[in-house]
């Protein structure tokens, strides 16, 4: 195929790296002068730690930026003009776009955006649908209801920008929605993979369709959650859906840094024409540039001027991949996606866990169920982790050799024992959007 049909942008996609280096140099002291000249709150921290626009003369330089904090963000927002507070960078009527974080991490935070900034959205989001394989002959469907929230009204503008038909699904309920894709026969569709694998279990359970064979669904692309990237978990929506899922990751103070592409290589491309991703030693706060090692994002929007976000920390963990993609794209890869949050990957008996290592073996295994719930606590001194997984109807006979199972790879996996609860088919917690399936009770907050 011709670079062109492949890329959405074939000159900065496939840009040598080291021209590529040189224009994120560039747009980083852009977007550091813009904040530092206009947004009150940038030139406070900045003075503080005494750099300044012309102090920005390499990577090296970027480093001793002082990052932002999600924290600091809400406390600006208690500052004029409201809502936003004193990081805004353009006059108030400059802002076309409100929209807010979930709040799952806390306090939610206001998003302004201009026009302009708008605009930039479904740039980046036709970069991911493009990669993905949407073209003009896609009908896509969304299943929810936008609302607040910025993910799919970006990804619904990128597929008309890109030529794709979009059908906004928000208001029906479940059956419904499968029902008029069914209807439509739509081609794809966006996601949280907990919502992918729930509507094809209302499908087959309530409807008696099956996805797989009843629908046209050829690809679907996932967001919200690390699941796409945990390849258990893909496989287990693939077969679902007889389709190729792939995966996401975006966030509303950031903006749609990353895709997955066509090869479906085991990680992410990161958008890096319009986004500098640095990744941190969680424990030392040092730059980490070799592959396979992880750390926590500190990440940069060149191009977007309302609220900007410059050196944002996001608590993302996440590592550089080994290998370039055989897609041709000079963005580097993280592999396996975001592998979970700073405040999630704690120490548990002394051992490193990261939940996405759970859902790895969990989904692994085809007699349990999509759900299920990890609930760390301490009892006197010693950590526990419980783990609440449901068996399906048919394998419930084989009870004690599927815990058996269960147990044997999750320490081989994590290095760590469990105690494992069943519950009924149907029991636990279902979500629509993003799953709160990681609680640790020895943390404040919870
Ligand atoms: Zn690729």
């Amino acid at each position: 195929m011709e670079s062109s049909q492949i890329y959405w942008n074939p000159f900065l996609e496939a840009l040598p790296r080291e021209h590529l280096e040189s224009l994120q140099l560039k747009k980083f002291r852009r977007i550091f002068k813009w904040a530092y000249d206009h947004s009150k709150f940038h030139r406070r921290l900045y003075d503080e730690a005494g750099i300044t626009p012309e102090d920005i003369r390499n990577f090296e330089d970027i480093r001793h930026v002082p990052k932002v904090e999600k924290s600091m963000m809400r406390d600006i927002q208690l500052k004029d003009p409201f809502p936003y507070g004193d990081a805004l960078c353009v006059p108030l009527e400059e802002v076309t776009e409100f929209r807010q974080t979930s709040g799952t991490t806390g306090q939610p935070v206001y998003q302004p955006d201009t026009w302009q900034d708008w605009e930039w959205w479904a740039e980046a989001w036709s970069y991911i649908l493009y990669a993905q394989g949407y073209r003009k002959t896609d009908r896509v469907f969304i299943p929810f209801g936008y609302n607040i929230f910025v993910a799919f009204w970006a990804g619904h503008y990128a597929c008309e920008k890109i030529g794709s038909e979009v059908v906004p699904g928000g208001v029906l309920n479940t059956e419904a929605r499968i029902l008029k894709m069914q209807e439509l026969r739509a081609t794809a569709f966006m996601a949280t993979p907990t919502y992918v694998l729930g509507m094809a279990d209302t499908a087959k359970r309530k409807l008696g369709i099956d996805p797989a064979k009843d629908l046209h669904v050829q690809r679907i692309t996932c967001a919200g959650e690390p699941g796409a990237s945990i390849p258990t978990t893909k496989r287990r929506m693939e077969e679902a859906w007889g389709a190729k899922v792939y995966d996401h990751i975006g966030a509303t103070e950031i903006g749609a840094w990353s895709y997955e592409c066509l090869e479906q290589p085991g990680g992410l491309h990161v958008n890096e024409a319009l986004f500098l991703v640095e990744i941190e030693d969680i424990e030392t706060g040092e730059i980490i540039t070799e592959p396979e090692r992880p750390g926590k994002m500190v990440i940069t929007a060149f191009d977007r001027i309302a609220q900007p976000c410059v050196r944002f920390d996001s608590k993302d963990v996440i590592q550089w991949a080994k290998d370039p993609c055989d897609c041709g794209r000079t963005f580097r890869l993280i592999k396996g996606g975001v592998i979970g949050r700073a405040d999630d990957i704690t120490k548990v008996k002394g051992v490193l866990l990261a939940p996405t290592a759970i859902e790895e073996v969990v989904r692994g295994i085809p007699e349990l169920g999509n759900d299920y719930e990890v609930i760390v606590s301490k009892r006197g001194d010693v950590d526990e982790i419980t783990l609440k997984i449901e068996i399906l109807e048919e394998a419930r006979s084989r009870k004690d050799e599927v815990l058996a199972k269960l147990k044997d790879q999750l320490r081989l996996k994590t290095n760590l024992g469990y105690k494992i609860e069943v519950h009924p088919y149907g029991s636990l917690p279902r979500y629509e959007v993003k799953a709160n399936r990681f609680k640790d009770m020895r943390k404040k907050g919870h």
